[in-house]
């Protein structure tokens, strides 16, 4: 596996980036992209691909679940950066049906020590739609109860992203637009969850 991505970087030196040396001889000057994209790490959703962009365009970070933690360093620089640095005017969170960090959340697995740490920045995503379907006095099939968690958890770290006041900062002055997206691994469609250019008031 580990020749093969390096026999495909040659195959990219060659094709690809050969044909298009302008414009990567450009983009090796500077980069500007114009989203964030806040992803699940899971393989099969590879953000330039399902939204064939190309490389530049999109400023990228991914964990497991998509998930946005205050307390977490890593996204946060990244947020910090893409904002007061590259000046990036919209956020996308996309979360994906069938997504194993999602599914974990009903899971208890004790040799896993990270894990369930993690996951507790997304517990209410589950705990709102069990609580919505048992006020309702619905029973779903189990993979569709998934898949309005899935949802359900965008939504709760787009409410997270919100929590950064130089996020409600950029909001509020219109430099800022958040948006939440589904990507469905079975048909290859992005649905829009939320749109939210509503301006956040404290
Ligand atoms: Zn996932």
């Amino acid at each position: 596996m580990i020749t093969m991505l390096l026999d495909g970087n040659k195959r990219f030196v060659s094709d690809v980036f050969d044909r298009e040396r302008d414009y990567f001889e450009e983009l090796a000057k500077q980069q500007r992209p114009t989203v964030l994209w806040i992803g699940c790490s899971d393989s099969r959703v590879p953000v330039n691909t399902i939204t064939q962009t190309r490389p530049g365009e999109i400023f990228v970070h991914r964990n497991v679940g998509n998930i946005v933690a205050t307390n977490d360093w890593n996204l946060s620089a990244v947020l910090e950066f893409s904002i007061n640095h590259l000046e990036i005017p919209d956020i996308i969170i996309c979360g994906h049906y069938g997504c194993g960090g999602i599914a974990a959340l009903d899971e208890e697995n004790e040799d896993d020590r990270y894990i369930p740490i993690w996951l507790n920045n997304a517990y209410k995503a589950r705990e709102r739609v069990d609580d919505k379907l048992k006020g309702l006095h619905m029973d779903i099939p189990p993979e569709q109860r998934m898949n309005l968690i899935v949802e359900e958890n965008v939504r709760l770290q787009l409410e997270h992203l919100k929590e950064y006041p130089f996020v409600r900062t950029a909001m509020n002055s219109k430099r800022l637009s958040l948006h939440g997206w589904v990507y469905d691994m079975s048909v290859g469609d992005i649905k829009v969850v939320q749109r939210n250019n509503t301006v956040y008031r404290e």
